[in-house]
């Protein structure tokens, strides 16, 4: 096997047993780096002297020690250019390390490249990426997901052992189903978001993107835990999240959520979630439907929100102390103006203007507070459901990787995109998607991913459910033809 395709895990284990160094493992992924991403598009640019400095001083004994970790353009890393993939923040340097790359540099790891994104997240496609376009390992004709589809693709196309990314309304789940890796979106608040460009504060959480469930467990364990600096991560706690991994499946339930089940779904994205389930019940588990009654909102009420919080978050771009600023502007109104009129894109302009009216008084009451009053049944169907199951289990994606530019004249069309996943962040429960199998469509074969939602805080029983499928179906081992 070449090392470029080895797990976290196979690789830490050579490291440990002196077959490999970190440096080996980064001259691999350069040179894989330098064979596909010309056409994948993966990597916004890399810190080749950095890492290797690191790598030479790599101490393989911590949980993560050596292993190089692609980082998405959303989150800080010292030195490094942190763009959210927009025109706004080109030339921006960071100043400080995430509080998520500060704990994985005290894992052991080496943030090493930035990976392309959706402009400040928002999109299902990277296409809103002003930088450069991203393509899906298995069909370069085809869009990775989003808005972390630099992380997805990276992971899928060997280019990476592993990635950071977000997920706000499903842009760590989507692009990892539609990429074909195992992407998890821990419990808001279990992972702290200081350092991560802020999109929708009530929505945000960064997560693994990785080729095994294991792999997923191992990087949780870095980057869990209470943060000082960021308000809303919880002080509860932190698992070994590689604890449950190996159990059997007897006496687990999985609820189906007969919401999630609907026409309209690719056919054989149905047929493989299906198998999947009947899986589950080979190995043991015990399924039974459930109702989350109020999920056809759910998209609604995410794109209040979610475009409330942005037009504050992103009040702050505005050319006086970040990035990009104006040309010659004659008064301070026209740099605000202009700065923000250059700098940011057609879809972030449009999330602007919608949060800003949703907001606005006399709609405040129509619109924000009733998002967030149906959000609240949102949020207590997941409760009502967890009374009597221990996960969902759904699919992550209602379709597979579409043609690149199919969908970017219809933002509506785009939003649909997320119709799964967007629920579990109103809810704030963990979710994790992972490979179930392909779809064959006018002759490509491109990845399914089954979804796996869990009650808060309960990752380590999630990642179990998840291994335990992972481990008996062959879908993680596939790896495309590049
Ligand atoms: N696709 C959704 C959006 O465009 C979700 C994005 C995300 O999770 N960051 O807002």
């Amino acid at each position: 096997m070449d090392l470029h395709s080895l797990s976290l895990s196979a690789l830490q284990a050579q490291f440990r047993s002196g077959t490999l160094t970190p440096l080996d493992a980064l001259d691999a992924l350069e040179k894989r780096i330098s064979a596909v991403d010309g056409r994948v598009g993966g990597y916004l640019s890399l810190n080749r002297d950095r890492a290797r400095a690191e790598a030479a001083a790599a101490d393989v004994s911590l949980p993560l020690g050596g292993i190089p970790i692609a980082i998405k353009d959303v989150i800080n890393v010292q030195g490094d250019p942190c763009t959210a993939a927009s025109r706004i923040l080109q030339g921006y340097t960071a100043t400080y390390d995430a509080t998520v790359v500060r704990k994985l540099r005290a894992a052991g790891a080496i943030p090493f490249g930035r990976v392309n994104m959706d402009e400040f997240a928002m999109g299902s496609s990277t296409e809103n990426s002003a930088l450069q376009r991203t393509a899906n390992p298995w069909d370069l004709n085809r869009i990775p997901g989003g808005s972390s589809g630099g992380s997805a693709a990276v992971v899928a196309a060997d280019e990476a052992f592993a990635s950071l990314g977000s997920d706000t309304g499903g842009s760590i789940r989507q692009p990892a189903a539609l990429c074909g890796c195992v992407g998890l979106k821990p419990t808001y608040g279990r992972v702290s978001r200081f350092g991560l460009i802020a999109f929708a504060s009530s929505l945000d959480q960064i997560g693994p993107f990785t080729k095994t469930v294991e792999d997923s467990a191992r990087v949780l364990n870095a980057l869990a835990g209470k943060d000082p600096q960021d308000s809303t991560s919880l002080d509860l706690p932190v698992d070994d999240y590689t604890r449950l991994l190996g159990r059997d499946l007897k006496g687990v339930k999985l609820g189906m959520p007969k919401e999630y089940f609907i026409d309209g779904i690719d056919p054989q994205v149905d047929a493989a979630v299906r198998a999947a389930i009947r899986q589950y019940e080979a190995l043991g588990a015990e399924i039974v439907e459930v109702s989350l009654p109020h999920t056809e909102y759910a998209v609604a009420v995410y794109y209040i929100i979610a475009t409330a919080e942005a037009s504050a978050n992103l009040a702050r771009y505005d050319g006086v102390r970040f990035g990009k600023r104006a040309d010659d502007p004659r008064n301070l109104l026209e740099m605000y103006v202009r700065t923000r009129s250059e700098g940011f894109g057609e879809e972030v302009k449009r999330r602007i203007i919608l949060g800003t009216y949703v907001l606005s008084s006399g709609y405040y009451d129509a619109y924000y507070l009733r998002a967030q009053k149906v959000r609240t049944l949102i949020r207590q169907d997941f409760t009502k459901a967890f009374e009597k199951v221990d996960a969902l289990i759904c699919p992550t994606s209602p379709e597979v990787a579409f043609k690149i530019g199919d969908r970017s004249g219809d933002p509506l069309k785009m939003y649909l995109a997320d119709i799964f996943t967007i629920a579990a962040n109103l809810a704030g429960n963990c979710g994790i998607s992972l490979p179930c199998g392909f779809a064959n469509v006018e002759g490509s074969r491109l990845p399914v991913g089954l979804q796996l939602l869990g009650k808060p805080m309960e990752e380590a029983k999630l990642l179990s459910i998840a291994h335990a499928y992972e481990q008996s179906t062959p879908w993680h081992k596939e790896r495309p033809a590049l």
